[in-house]
């Protein structure tokens, strides 16, 4: 079995032929996710003992001639903002450095409900905070398509992992971006569903009405399946969506004639020229394959990234003020009073962006600056997600590049953290707007370098995202 290269159907057919038992591909998955991470570093932990344990489990159902579930002996990684019980998740904070939680994540709880085995947690941005996973406490993760160059972020353990072969598919999460850039970088899939569509029960919160839970994986039909598996109505998030889950991959006719598909030209114009040409090269493919492509415009989208910077860090400081040294791990033993003690916990414990991010929070909810800032931020979120709603009264999906470039140097954009910001300026609509979002593959740069092509869709139509992906992976990509 070449564990690098499978897919959930290709487990499936190993499995139920006997090519390899659960137990066998767990191993054989542990064995090469732990000889390539000196490539990548894009594990923290593995979960040997938990892998073994689930995968026995499915070959005893499969011995019995159960039904062992969707994602049957399929390893995944997890990326390590998302919480599994006993196993340690750290969110790539030094704060959370020995944090083990009690509880399972409601998306992990499903995944080994439906048989998936989870080898190990991903390395990520602290707090999913970055575009380039450089934030992380633990080091960065190395592009595994181009070692100097960055995966991508936050997500990048996750899309990391599942490019260089170790997991089959990937939990990641997405804020602003971070599922969809590192699946551009690291040429893998990535989705972003409606925001609701999965539980983030269990997920470490950074912007509570932007983040989401979503696969990364090799294919199409992948990354819906784990979709499938992960989505619906999980009582313990009140803003989980009570939508019936379809079963996507029966939607997957190749058949996306006369489907209406919109390039917004705000995206195109400040593309770099290979990611412009392969992103015309893909809508040619489109075009090939009967998609009605029209132009159309998002006006609002010059102020996306604004809006996001000020909405996300908002949320952020809010959230991250937990981490005060009462109860979780680290805590400063430098101090003398308890205001001290708040005060070295969080300066010795977060890294620089957390830090940058709490303090622009604090201050456009501060009094003052509230309206200027954070309502004035909200109002134009509003604006936003107008320009989608009024583009989907006449187009069933929209078009547009992941990021303006491919991965970038180790390094390049760390000391610039607006040029990092830069990075999301095509995928942070999306999250404000709440609407599904993928990227899939679109050819690679003459260097090598993956390019990923961003489809979005109406608010739980999931669907017709996937029917044009898979369309387009089918056809080859880029023509
Ligand atoms: N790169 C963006 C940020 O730094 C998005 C992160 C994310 O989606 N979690 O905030």
């Amino acid at each position: 079995m070449n564990v690098a290269s499978l897919t959930i159907e290709g487990v499936r057919r190993g499995l139920h032929a006997r090519d390899f038992s659960a137990v066998e591909l767990a191993q054989a998955a542990l064995h090469f996710a732990q000889a390539e991470n000196s490539k990548t570093n894009a594990f923290l932990t593995f979960s040997e003992e938990r892998a073994i344990t689930a995968a026995k489990a499915v070959d005893e159902k499969l011995a019995r001639g159960e039904d062992a579930g969707l994602l049957a002996g399929v390893p995944l990684a997890i990326k390590d903002v998302i919480l599994t019980r006993g196993l340690t998740t750290t969110c790539g904070s030094r704060l959370l450095e020995h944090y083990i939680p009690p509880y399972d994540a409601t998306a992990v709880v499903r995944v080994e409900q439906a048989g998936g085995i989870i080898i190990g947690k991903t390395n990520c941005d602290e707090f999913a905070m970055g575009s380039s996973n450089e934030n992380s406490a633990y080091g960065p993760v190395r592009n595994p398509v181009a070692p100097g160059r960055v995966p991508g972020g936050s997500s990048g353990g996750s899309a990391a992992a599942v490019a260089q072969g170790a997991a089959v598919a990937a939990l990641g999460s997405d804020t602003g971006g971070s599922i969809r850039q590192p699946a551009s970088f690291c040429g893998v899939v990535g989705v972003t569903p409606t925001y609701g569509r999965v539980s983030r029960y269990g997920l470490a919160a950074f912007a509570s009405s932007l983040d989401h839970i979503g696969p990364l994986a090799r294919n199409v039909a992948d990354a819906a399946a784990v979709l499938r598996v992960i989505a619906g109505r999980d009582p313990a998030d009140s803003t989980s969506a009570n939508a019936p889950v379809p079963d996507y991959a029966a939607c997957f006719d190749r058949n996306v004639r006369g489907l209406k598909v919109g390039l917004p030209r705000e995206y195109i114009k400040d593309l770099t020229s290979e990611t412009g040409d392969l992103l015309a090269r893909g809508v040619a493919t489109l075009k090939t394959l009967g998609c009605d492509v029209r132009e159309i415009s998002l006006p609002a989208t010059d102020y996306a990234v604004a809006t996001y910077y000020i909405i996300a860090t908002a949320e952020a400081s809010s959230n991250l003020a937990r981490y005060d040294g009462v109860r979780y791990t680290f805590r400063s033993n430098q101090s003398r009073t308890l205001s001290e003690m708040y005060r070295n916990t969080r300066g010795e414990g977060f890294g620089v962006e957390c830090k940058r991010r709490i303090m622009l929070g604090t201050y456009v909810l501060s009094a003052g600056y509230y309206d200027a800032y954070y309502l004035k931020a909200q109002k134009v979120r509003a604006l936003i997600a107008r320009d989608f709603a009024q583009a989907f009264e006449t187009v069933d999906a929209i078009v547009t590049p992941v990021s303006p470039f491919p991965a970038f140097r180790l390094g390049e954009k760390v000391d610039d953290p607006l040029a990092m910001y830069l990075s999301d300026i095509y995928t942070i609509t999306g999250d404000l707007a709440g609407i599904p979002c993928m990227s899939v593959p679109c050819g690679t740069t003459t260097e090598g370098l993956p390019v990923g092509m961003q489809i979005l869709t109406r608010h739980f139509d999931e669907t017709t995202m996937f029917r044009l992906a898979d369309a387009f992976e089918t056809a080859g990509g880029p023509d």
